[in-house]
């Protein structure tokens, strides 16, 4: 509650400074959701406040899929990590709706399941696999995000190996079409390595995902470690609105060594 009080404040003033200031236009921004719901975590939202934010995006924005974000095009891409259940019950049919592309990363190993870190409430249960292949019939993208939602800089190479292949395999198996994109599970630059992104292009993937937070220009590409901007339930629609106008690119600062000592202290004062 105090992270979420803290969040919300710290947003509030970064988006009144960010009016101020210059901000990219011409470069992509993808946007990370998790689970579009009633879980009890603060990387839900609830399907309102995204039925509310998919509109104004579908009106107000150049609306991109995740390829053409990839190559650093302007304009917005949707994307979810670890494939719940109720991004086929709830989001998917708004996304349908209003024509808006989008790609889910699935922890191929958890599906039908739930994730170790999550209660395991119905709510947070995964896509099964049937679920997963109605999904992508329906046009949306799917790529990799491990077996078991794994911190890879954690493992050895034969480990991050049979999460990355691993995973990329199996999706390709069971879906039988070509995956081609990867999210490294938590995302921040502690959380991947070398060997991860060595591997990922390894696998055939043509580009990846991190959990860093900016904005991907056409000539400073890191296509195998694009930035994403993370949406969760601290953001406010104006706030929604500053970060996808370009008003918080100051929370890239965030990723830098000061910033991750920061996140690290609310984490601690929230008892995570
Ligand atoms: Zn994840």
């Amino acid at each position: 509650m105090l992270k979420q009080t803290i969040k919300r404040s710290v947003k509030q003033v970064l988006t009144g400074v960010g009016t101020l200031l210059p901000h990219a236009a011409a470069c992509s921004r993808i946007l990370t959701y998790h689970s579009v719901g009633t879980r009890g975590h603060e990387m839900n939202i609830t399907p309102e406040c995204f039925r509310e934010q998919m509109e104004w995006l579908a009106a107000e924005c150049t609306v991109l899929t995740l390829e053409e974000a990839a190559r650093g095009r302007a304009g917005v891409a949707v994307t979810f990590d670890d494939g719940y259940r109720d991004n086929l019950i709830k989001a998917a049919p708004i996304l349908h709706g209003l024509g808006i592309p989008a790609t889910l990363f699935a922890v191929a190993g958890r599906l039908g399941a739930f994730l170790d870190h999550d209660v395991q409430r119905e709510d947070a249960r995964l896509m099964s696999w049937d679920e997963l292949r109605e999904f992508a019939s329906r046009g949306f993208g799917v790529g990799g995000h491990s077996m078991t939602h794994a911190r890879l800089s954690t493992l050895d190479e034969a480990g991050q190996r049979a999460e990355i292949a691993g995973s990329l395999e199996r999706l390709r198996d069971e879906l039988q079409c070509p995956v081609l994109s990867f999210a490294y599970p938590y995302g921040t630059a502690a959380d991947y390595d070398e060997v991860s992104l060595r591997l990922v292009k390894e696998s055939g993937c043509l580009f990846a995902c991190s959990n860093r937070y900016g904005v991907n220009r056409p000539t400073n590409l890191e296509t195998f470690a694009l930035r994403r901007i993370w949406i969760d339930q601290s953001d406010t629609f104006p706030v929604f609105r500053a970060k996808v106008l370009g008003r918080l690119d100051l929370l890239s600062a965030l990723e830098s060594s000061a910033g991750l000592r920061v996140r690290r202290w609310l984490n601690k004062c929230s008892g995570q």
